[in-house]
């Protein structure tokens, strides 16, 4: 049964992480603005031209673009049961945006799960993530020793190909918290008040345990669906 969920957290809190096993869990897609806007960046479209001093000073992508580009996604046909919306909203504009593409299709949420990590945790921890270039996957290396030796296994890549994104240098990272906090504080006031928003620490717990609380809170919305007799997103 599809589900259609918004992931919250700050850069480096696990919502990369926890959403690629809710897409496995649920059988619905991961879609990641950050990764969009990062596809955009590497092809050098004209979007990603216009982006790339954005993302690279650790600001936000106006609302505009960014609604517009998670509209063309929304409407291909592999979101028709559901999504994990990883990176989007991030301001009380675009969660209301949302809430009017959903609605014009005759949809709504289902759950917003907010991973809470704290501020220095987070620094510390994405100066040790090296990223593969090809899948995208996440790996913690305690030294760029271990990443020299290390390799990406689900893409067979040679030791050494792991690379570290450049936004995740501590001071842009600081600079992506700061605007973490102002800007999160509206959407989660949004999706509190509309009785959507679950909490989990993301930290002081291993992604498998972080999984199991975010898997029971997808059937406690599943649930109350149904018994609000609402039939979407099966379709
Ligand atoms: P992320 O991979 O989610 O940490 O996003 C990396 C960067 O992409 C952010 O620091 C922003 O510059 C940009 N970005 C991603 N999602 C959004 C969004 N919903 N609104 C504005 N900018 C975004």
């Amino acid at each position: 049964m599809g589900v259609r969920l918004v992931i919250l957290g700050g850069p480096g809190a696990g919502k990369g992480t926890q959403a690629m096993r809710l897409t496995e869990a649920c059988g619905v897609p991961h879609i990641s603005t950050g990764d969009i806007f990062r596809h955009h960046i590497q092809a050098e479209t004209d979007i990603g031209r216009e982006i790339k001093p954005l993302m690279d000073a650790g600001h936000l992508v106006p609302d505009g673009l960014t609604c517009r580009v998670v509209a063309e996604r929304l409407a291909e046909p592999d979101c028709a049961r559901g999504f994990i919306l990883d990176g989007f909203p991030r301001s009380r504009a675009q969660a209301e945006c949302l809430a009017q593409m959903l609605a014009d299709r005759g949809e709504e949420l289902d759950l917003v799960v907010n991973i809470e990590v704290d501020g220095e945790e987070i620094v510390a921890r994405l100066a040790k993530r090296w990223v593969c270039p090809k899948c995208g996957g996440t790996y913690h290396m305690e030294s760029p020793e271990e990443a020299a030796a290390a390799r990406c296994e689900r893409q067979d890549c040679a030791p050494g190909s792991l690379t570290q994104r450049d936004d995740d240098r501590p001071a842009t990272v600081r600079e992506r918290l700061r605007v973490y906090t102002v800007t999160s504080a509206p959407i989660l006031a949004y999706y509190g008040e509309q009785g959507l928003l679950r909490s989990v620490p993301g930290q002081g717990m291993n992604p498998d345990e972080v999984f199991a609380i975010i898997e029971k809170f997808v059937e406690e919305a599943r649930d109350a669906r149904r018994s609000a007799g609402r039939t979407q997103p099966v379709k």
